[in-house]
């Protein structure tokens, strides 16, 4: 520190985040360059058709459906700082739909295939997976069942070498294009916790049925899916992990998802304060630019605070995931912060964009609409504050 630095204060942190290394500032450009010469140009029609199958494959080639996998499964072999990279730039893509459909094959698909799976799952889908030649869904989801998640209906019954299963999800994302689903079942209704088990099953399976595409207020490039399982004959051999342990496994499954969605949260939270940033320094009212007035120079302060509060914690708890801890409290209270103020941040950026915030063509009621699902997704809000309240043994 000079005499020189403390006469001109940096009003604003130049260096990376200390979890950050070059590799990661490299592989940071690489996804946002991506992102906004491929993908972002289709984002309007992706609105309208969902985003295509290709997206895929392209970013299995180019390596980033695998940043943290080992390199023998085709993976980058980097650490867990790397999908934080790929949730913070994918945003640049300009589609919240697109951003989850990747994350589910990514983050929540795929993390359990690669920490329970056998060898032989393993190459049959963890590889095509990071190759981007198999699509992966999640299904915990029910019509009955979604915050309850032990209150679960779809049944697996042993029936020689194979399980027969008959039941329902819904709201699956990625459920009409995945090619394979990782799947939450009862097998033991009597067993309590105990008595779940995870399958992966090939969606080509006689009696996995989709029903209807559904329709939703935002995340329109993703597709959601209503499914039904009618008599379902999967083998044994397709049980992910313990037979009986699928609850603890999917429960440590939601753990990276939340962290993930988390990290996306703010990013997209970021993406929409600078976007209205310059908005507001461009517009003119009463004879100056917007920005100017005290009123909303307080709100971008406000945004700006929330925004960094929420990007330390997913940091920091990041930090702590990547050694080896498994911070349920800190990742719970990450994702409910992180959803919130990405909501509070996407409304106030509406409402400095005035009129045109609730224009489409400007894109930040899009940012609201497909925002809002964060605080229902991967566990809702209340469910966040019931995990961290009990946490402290009330
Ligand atoms: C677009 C979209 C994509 C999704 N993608 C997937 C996916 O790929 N795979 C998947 O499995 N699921 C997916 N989901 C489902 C999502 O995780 C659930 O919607 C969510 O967990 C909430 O469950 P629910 O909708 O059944 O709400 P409910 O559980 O019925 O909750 C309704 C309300 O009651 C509250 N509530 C419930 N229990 C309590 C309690 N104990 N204490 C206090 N309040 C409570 C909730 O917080 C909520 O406000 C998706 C959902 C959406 C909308």
């Amino acid at each position: 520190m000079t005499t020189a630095d403390v006469l001109k204060p940096d009003y604003s942190s130049k260096r990376k985040h200390f979890i950050f290394t070059e590799e990661h500032d490299q592989l940071r450009e690489s996804i946002r360059r991506f992102a906004q010469t491929e993908l972002a140009p289709h984002a309007e029609e992706w609105e309208e058709t969902t985003f295509p199958n290709w997206v895929f494959e392209r970013m299995g080639e180019l390596g980033f459906l695998g940043l943290s996998y080992p390199e023998e499964y085709g993976g980058q072999g980097g650490d867990y700082y790397s999908n934080l990279v790929l949730a913070e730039e994918i945003v640049h893509a300009n589609s919240g739909g697109l951003t989850m459909g990747v994350a589910v094959h990514t983050d929540m698909a795929t993390p359990p295939i690669h920490l329970f799976g056998t060898e032989d799952q393993k190459q049959r889908y963890l590889v095509p997976a990071i190759k981007g030649q198999k699509i992966a869904c999640l299904g915990i989801t029910e019509p009955d069942a979604g915050s309850d998640v032990a209150g679960i209906r779809t049944r697996a019954v042993r029936d020689g070498d194979e399980f027969v299963i008959n039941g329902s999800k819904t709201y699956i994302t990625n459920g009409h294009r995945a090619d394979f689903i990782v799947l939450v079942t009862k097998t033991d209704p009597d067993a309590g916790y105990d008595g779940f088990t995870l399958f992966i099953v090939d969606t080509d399976t006689p009696g996995f049925i989709r029903e209807k595409r559904l329709e939703k207020l935002g995340m329109h490039a993703s597709d959601t899916a209503l499914l039904a399982f009618d008599d379902m004959r999967v083998p044994a051999e397709n049980i992910l992990g313990q037979e009986g342990k699928g609850f603890y496994h999917i429960m440590w499954e939601l753990q990276g998802e939340r962290l993930i969605g988390a990290a996306g949260c703010v990013a997209g939270a970021q993406k929409c304060f600078e976007k209205t940033l310059e908005y507001a320094l461009e517009r003119k009212a009463f004879g100056r630019s917007i920005g100017h007035f005290q009123v909303i120079r307080h709100k971008f302060a406000e945004m700006a605070t929330k925004i960094e509060s929420a990007r330390q914690m997913v940091y920091t708890t990041a930090w702590r995931f990547q050694n080896g801890e498994y911070p349920v409290r800190e990742i719970s209270m990450a994702k409910l912060h992180a959803s919130r103020i990405a909501v509070e941040v996407a409304d106030e950026c509406i409402q400095v964009h005035g009129g045109a915030g609730y224009m489409k063509e400007y894109g930040v009621e899009r940012v609201w609409r497909d925002m809002r699902l964060n605080r229902i997704g991967a566990g809702t809000d209340e469910i966040m504050l019931d995990v961290i309240g009990r946490s402290y043994g009330l």
